[in-house]
């Protein structure tokens, strides 16, 4: 009756476990479910993000483009509104025509 004592106390199972890999694969699948939570979690941040970003006046900021200088008489006007010709920027077709010129 002794030895079923033992063997009730220090089952062989604890072995078994160990050997078979259990414990890796629940902690593979922990860490598959922790990073989901992360993903989700960055998801609904980034969701209200975009959302504040579309309700904030973004209109009112027209997108300017890169300030060029006229060769001309060196005023500064945006890249749209600048007449190019070549690798030079006027800020009229005035001014462009005159360097042509
Ligand atoms: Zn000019």
């Amino acid at each position: 009756m002794a030895f079923l004592q033992q063997d009730r106390y220090n089952p062989p199972r604890q072995y078994s476990l160990l050997k078979s890999g259990n414990p890796n694969n629940m902690g593979l699948f922990r860490l598959l479910i922790l990073v989901a939570i992360i993903w989700a979690i960055y998801a609904l941040v980034r969701r209200f993000r975009d959302r504040r970003a579309s309700i904030a006046p973004s209109r009112s900021k027209p997108e300017i483009g890169q300030m060029v200088r006229c060769r001309q008489c060196g005023l500064h006007v945006p890249e749209q509104e600048a007449f190019r010709r070549g690798e030079d920027w006027f800020c009229s077709a005035e001014h462009r025509d005159q360097a042509d010129g």
